[in-house]
């Protein structure tokens, strides 16, 4: 187990965990995207693996440039949601009411990732790693993003799967 005894130990577990979550994401969400239906769901997925893919590129550069060392952490969060995600794919027919229930399981995810660069940019601020700060912050916009659309896709989605059967 890696030591955490200084806020940049801190700093860096975070990111390192951050980072397992991110690479798990770019393997789950095409996945989320065959299992959806709607199309502008399955474009949302779509979009957010790109941007999730960026995000993970985005850590890697700022890691190089501020000469910071990731440890091997695995996000034990990201596995238990993802995880979830499976059972909703795997126990619910295809149709609007598993696009509802993926996009619940989606939206734990941004959450999760949401409280999770707030922790980090907070600490990067205090540690005064400037060279994180604007990263971050691009990244945590997108998470913003992703969770907002699909709280607009859940109005309309929602609705069809309360009609559906
Ligand atoms: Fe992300
Ligand atoms: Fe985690
Ligand atoms: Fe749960
Ligand atoms: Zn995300």
């Amino acid at each position: 187990m890696p030591a955490r005894q200084t806020l940049n130990d801190l700093f860096i577990h975070e990111l390192s965990d951050i980072y397992s979550a991110e690479k798990q994401l770019t393997k789950a969400l095409p996945k989320m995207a065959r299992a959806a239906s709607n199309p502008d769901l399955v474009a949302a997925f779509e979009s957010h693996l790109t941007e999730t893919q960026g995000q993970v590129e985005r850590i890697d550069q700022f890691v190089e440039a501020a000469g910071l060392k990731l440890k091997r952490v695995k996000c034990m969060a990201m596995e238990g949601l993802v995880e979830e995600g499976k059972e909703v794919i795997d126990e619910i027919e295809k149709g609007a009411v598993l696009d509802a229930a993926l996009i619940g399981a989606a939206q734990k995810v941004e959450h999760y990732e949401i409280a999770s660069y707030g922790t980090i940019l907070t600490f990067a601020k205090q540690l005064g790693l400037t060279q994180a700060l604007e990263p971050l912050k691009a990244t945590m916009a997108e998470e913003k993003g992703a969770d907002e659309k699909l709280s607009a896709l859940a109005q309309k989605i929602n609705v069809e799967a309360k009609s559906a059967k």
